[in-house]
């Protein structure tokens, strides 16, 4: 006879593990799928072991400033000695996440799990079928690669966390987050870098000021950046690889990473089995609630393609419980997510980018760039930007975009007064902390320009 659940999660990552925890504290009896490991992409190959990566490269840039503050650093960098103790680290918070789960009861099975009908779900490697009144899909995604001839010798972000040794160079395709977050990391920890990208500056859809400001702070680090190329293949050179770009130049690099983007996984779950419809993208199809075109079927995190981020799908798998075991229905407000990239420099945003805003009003632009104070005694020319935009004559606050140290810090912080809707009066009500970056978003005086009528003047 076949088991019953009030609910059966499919993926225990960030989304998955909070409906399957809150959902179970609401009394519901719950069980959650996983085939891989507890945690899901940000915990076990993303977002955790990314950052930690990001502060094993940042030392290179501070032993450079040391000096200026009387320091002689003699470093040496041991990869393997960095990703063991990564290792260790994700190995904690899997138990950690694991612990969460069976203290309000949740059932964890380690399998595969296919959607067999709105209210049945068949476990691969046992053959058990366990019946569900609610099915939430939370199974995250996966690195899109590219279709070109040798695409198997390179790697994506889930095979750069474990290399078993540092490549001498490495050739990075994509402009998004994971290939400026990656080439930050490589660069600082020593290795030759470029980033090939199809557009003409790296981070579509950013702030044009961040774009411009990270690509000269990559290039400060001796980041190679090739604009309006791709790859077109891939061979095995002796030990390296030799790479064929798009307008013919042929390269060799130690390795080759492809950060062309994320996919939703949905395939071979047995979705069309139980009615639920895909967006035109392949992402599962979901309601404000999370609700699929199946009632009992639900979705959340990165396999709806809402926002590929780790606090998002925390927040809909939340709702979900809110919504379906708490008798409280919650829809996710997408509109004003903070969002940081760990490269070197860091980048901040949340809100408009000043383009977006222009063409909604009226506008008013506030700009400051300066060194960063720990630059200041050193020959580094990094500059920081902080750039605020808000409704004309000091009206809310539209956008805020942090270009430097401690940006993503400093924004989530911003994002605070901007979901209360604050105005640029209240940021001007607000005491400055000084000496600090973030007093620059609380003493700006007049705008640095504005727009009316979608005209900059
Ligand atoms: P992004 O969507 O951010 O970037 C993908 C990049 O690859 C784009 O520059 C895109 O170009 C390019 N690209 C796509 N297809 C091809 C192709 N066939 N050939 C060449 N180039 C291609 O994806 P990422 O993989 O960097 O990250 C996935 C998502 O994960 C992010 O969108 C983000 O939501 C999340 N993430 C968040 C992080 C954070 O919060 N710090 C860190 C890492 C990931 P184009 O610009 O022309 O489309």
């Amino acid at each position: 006879m076949s088991r019953t659940f009030d609910l059966v999660v499919i993926g225990a990552g960030s989304g998955g593990v909070r409906a399957a925890r809150m959902a179970a504290s609401y009394g519901a009896k719950t069980v959650i799928i996983e085939e891989y490991r507890v945690g899901g992409t940000c915990v076990i190959r993303g977002c955790v072991p990314k950052k930690l990566f990001v502060y094993a490269s940042r030392f290179s840039d501070l032993f450079d400033v040391a000096q200026s503050f009387g320091w002689q650093v003699d470093a040496r960098f041991d990869w393997p000695t960095l990703v063991a103790n990564k290792d260790k680290e994700i190995a904690r918070l899997e138990a950690a996440y694991t612990a969460g789960l069976e203290k309000p009861g949740v059932e964890i099975i380690h399998d595969r799990a296919v959607v067999t009908g709105p209210n049945s779900v068949r476990i691969v490697g046992t053959g058990e079928v366990l019946e569900a009144k609610h099915i939430l899909i939370a199974t995250g995604g996966h690195p899109k690669i590219p279709n070109i001839p040798g695409a198997e010798l390179g790697i994506s972000s889930n095979e750069a966390f474990d290399l078993k040794t540092l490549p001498h160079s490495i050739l990075i395709e994509g402009g998004g987050y994971i290939a400026v977050e990656f080439a930050t990391i490589f660069a600082g920890l020593g290795v030759h870098t470029t980033i090939i990208y199809r557009g003409d500056c790296l981070l579509r859809g950013f702030d044009e000021d961040m774009r411009h400001g990270l690509e000269a702070g990559l290039q400060t680090r001796g980041i190679k950046l090739i604009y309006q190329t791709t790859i077109a293949s891939l061979k095995q050179q002796g030990a390296d690889i030799s790479v064929t770009f798009s307008d013919g130049v042929v390269a060799p690099f130690g390795a080759v990473m492809f950060a062309t983007g994320r996919a939703p996984n949905v395939r071979g779950l047995g979705l069309e089995t139980a009615g639920v419809e895909l967006t035109h993208a392949g992402a599962i199809k979901v309601d404000k609630y999370s609700q699929t075109t199946t009632p009992s079927i639900y979705a959340v995190g990165d396999v709806t393609g809402r926002a590929a981020l780790t606090p998002v799908a925390i927040r809909e798998g939340w709702y979900f419980a809110e919504t379906v075991f708490n008798n409280n229905p919650l829809a996710v407000d997408h509109s004003l997510i903070p969002t940081a990239v760990f490269a070197e420099p860091e980048i901040g945003v949340v809100g408009l980018t000043e383009i977006e805003a222009a063409t909604h009003g009226n506008i008013d632009v506030y700009v400051a760039r300066f060194r960063p104070m720990i630059n200041t005694l050193s020959t580094k020319s990094d500059r920081m930007i902080l750039k605020l935009i808000t409704e004309a004559d000091e009206g809310k606050v539209l956008g805020c975009h942090i270009l430097g140290p401690g940006a993503a810090e400093m924004i989530q912080l911003v994002a605070l007064p901007m979901a209360m809707n604050a105005t640029k009066k209240d940021f001007d009500r607000t005491i400055a902390l000084h000496p600090s970056a973030a007093e620059e978003l609380v003493t700006f005086k007049a705008p640095t320009y504005r727009y009316r009528n979608g005209v900059k003047v």
